[in-house]
């Protein structure tokens, strides 16, 4: 029974991302692009400014060395990521891609280590997001340390090959998203951090925000990560191709965490780190809850962190999301403007490219800034006109300086996705029309649509001759219903499959297509199987506060399961301090913090420890006991009965197709 506690916490419940799957996909049978793709894609040729190579050049600039193979898992046998499958991207782009998206992945291809000024290194391509590093007077200040362990140790010794081999005296953590943190053991170790010997910089909350963010909805979200990021999809010309603002999530990796030493609390903060001089910027609220961006005065160089991007970023990510403030996130780009425009020399960001030249970076960061603020603003100025999130999205239209810049395209978030979001912040999911308020659930909705449609059969006749004349979207559509009355059908799956995948051939958006081409793979094949799912990050484990392990239990109640019960546990944790009170009833799990109650069913006394080894699976709530690390006061049973009230949560949940056609 533990074991389903501890199941639950592991890494994807944790952070909602792709990187513990670790074996191949199944195997799907893309198509090739049909007619209308083919000319809708043809179309995007002439209408972008596809003659300046200016990105190409910044993207290469600098280029010092790459490392030709794979990197490896701890154990050798894994691999945690390549650039090798994304070799195929070379030359015009395939019919089966988008033209702009294809020159996006290309961009996004170059990788290794480059020079981008003086005492100024990045890595980048070895993970999804960047490595910086700053020579300092005596050693090396670490800008984010990538995804996991084996990528980040493989980032400072392609460094270290290259450049003195000088001691790190700083780490900076520029944000709460794990790609920005968790390889930091591949480059300092925790015992050097204690003794001292370096400091960790991070903005003020980091460790709320980095072990918290995504943990309720975790397993929604990991689930839904898989679409986003295409990760189990095969690699090719009908598969994933790019991320958007990289290639993708690491796999498998050693996910580590090293609690941050200095917190920038000040909206502005000068220090001073081993003769280098730098001013932190705190953005909270904009890309992460909890993130800051570096400007370094001698060196006049603006780190955005990813606050900008070359690439329109998500105010909502697909995996599911809280939504981020467009208003508030163009506002600090603007005080970037202001404060850095006419004093940087090169910006760098911590994901793709640098942009070199006071004039480019002045224009860069208006772009950006006003890019957000443009679908912040319109987006309102539209549901207050009585626009409903579609059809905001379909009506707002780039302005031409926004829509012919390439770094304010669409290839991770979307203007459509992201004016969606904006009304979801003002106004939530419900549109105000009572039909919507209470409309029957997908499956009761596709029986009765499709029997008034006159049956399945007759709706697929129909269906194949919009796919014919290229209404995708609309197709998609309809057999989502008949799927949906009946999961059954095999031609509705294969023509909705179909429509889903010409729909991912002509997106722009890598995670739109990443989207699309995971519909349709899970249409034809089913669910995808996740065989591999890697240990727990024991560095996470240790850093969730208790509540939130409770909390975590009690969004796993088994309402049924737990009708009429009531019960009420002790909980007395002796080396940190901490005790809660847990208490069942009306089917609602809930705790008082630093309170025990005088009349309980059952007491545990127990170290943070113990509970940590339980949740990695190390031991479990009985042999903790047996071996004496848990006392136990009145029934010990009553735990047992408690988790047998938890509902078995698995990121292999239908998507395309109702919940109840289990395979
Ligand atoms: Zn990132």
């Amino acid at each position: 029974m533990e074991a389903r506690v501890s199941r639950n916490i592991h890494l994807a419940a944790l952070f909602g991302a792709a990187w513990i799957v670790s074996a191949p996909p199944a195997s799907a049978q893309p198509k090739d692009a049909e007619p209308a793709t083919r000319q809708a894609n043809a179309q995007v040729l002439p209408s972008l400014p596809f003659s300046d190579r200016t990105d190409f050049d910044d993207a290469q600039r600098g280029f010092i060395a790459s490392m030709p193979d794979a990197i490896m898992s701890r154990d050798g046998q894994r691999t945690v990521w390549s650039m090798k499958p994304y070799a195929f991207e070379q030359g015009q782009a395939p019919a089966t891609v988008n033209p702009s998206l294809w020159r996006q992945a290309q961009l996004n291809n170059f990788h290794g280590l480059f020079k981008v000024s003086d005492r100024v290194y990045q890595i980048r391509g070895l993970d999804d997001s960047n490595m910086t590093i700053v020579e300092s007077d005596s050693g090396l200040i670490v800008i984010d340390t990538l995804s996991v362990a084996e990528s980040a140790r493989a980032a400072i010794e392609l460094y270290y090959q290259n450049r003195a081999r000088k001691p790190i005296v700083a780490v900076v953590y520029t944000h709460t998203h794990v790609d920005h943190f968790g390889g930091v053991k591949g480059v300092v170790s925790e015992d050097d951090v204690r003794a001292g010997k370096l400091q960790i910089f991070a903005p003020d909350h980091f460790m709320d925000y980095a072990v918290a963010d995504n943990i309720v909805a975790g397993n929604a979200m990991f689930r839904r990560s898989l679409y986003q990021f295409g990760t189990v999809l095969p690699r090719g010309e009908r598969g994933q191709i790019d991320a958007g603002h990289g290639k993708n999530v690491p796999l498998g990796g050693t996910l580590t965490l090293i609690a941050p030493t200095d917190l920038i609390k000040d909206s502005y903060e000068i220090r001073r780190i081993d003769g280098v001089d730098i001013e932190f910027h705190l953005v909270p609220g904009s890309e992460a809850p909890a993130e800051m961006t570096l400007y370094f005065l001698q060196l006049k160089v603006l780190d955005m962190a990813e606050d900008t991007n070359h690439t329109m970023h998500n105010l909502y990510a697909l995996r599911g999301a809280e939504v981020r403030d467009a208003r508030l996130w163009s506002s600090y780009i603007n005080e970037a403007l202001d404060r850095y425009g006419d004093r940087t020399d090169v910006l760098i960001a911590q994901h793709q490219w640098p942009t070199w030249g006071s004039e480019r970076i002045a224009t860069f960061l208006k772009k950006q800034r006003d890019m957000y603020k443009f679908i912040h603003d319109q987006s309102v100025r539209l549901l207050n006109r009585a626009y409903t999130p579609s059809e905001i999205a379909e009506t707002l239209k780039m302005p031409a300086s926004l829509a012919n810049d390439w770094s304010a395209r669409g290839y991770y978030g979307t203007p459509s996705h992201n004016a969606k979001a904006v009304y979801q912040r003002y106004l939530g999911w419900y549109d105000a029309n009572p039909a919507n308020l209470s409309s029957l659930p997908p499956v009761d909705q596709a029986r009765r649509t499709v029997e008034y449609m006159g049956g399945a059969d007759a709706v697929i006749t129909r269906a194949r001759d919009d796919f014919k004349a290229g209404n995708y979207r609309w197709v998609a559509t309809v057999m989502n219903q008949v799927v949906f009355a009946d999961p059954a059908n095999k031609q509705a799956r294969e023509l909705g499959a179909d429509a889903l995948e010409q729909l991912g051939y002509q997106a722009e958006a890598a995670s739109w297509r990443n989207a699309y081409l995971m519909g349709a793979m899970e249409l034809r094949n089913g669910v995808t199987k996740l065989p591999g799912i890697a240990a727990s990050s024991l560095d996470m484990i240790k850093a969730i506060p208790i509540n939130l392990v409770f909390d975590l239990w009690a969004v796993r109640l088994n309402a049924d399961r737990a009708e009429g019960k009531t019960m009420v546990i002790n909980w007395t944790f002796t080396d940190v301090g901490e005790r809660f009170t847990l208490n069942l009833e009306n089917s609602a799990l809930t705790h008082l913090r630093g309170k025990l109650a005088a009349k309980a069913d059952a007491g545990f006394t127990l170290t943070r420890a113990t509970l940590d080894s339980i949740l990695v699976r190390q031991t479990t709530f009985p042999n903790a006991i047996k071996a004496g690390d848990i006392k136990v006061e009145g029934e010990p049973g009553k735990l047992g009965e408690l988790i047998g009230m938890l509902d078995e949560i698995t990121p292999d949940f239908p998507i395309v197709e109702p919940v109840q056609a289990k395979p």
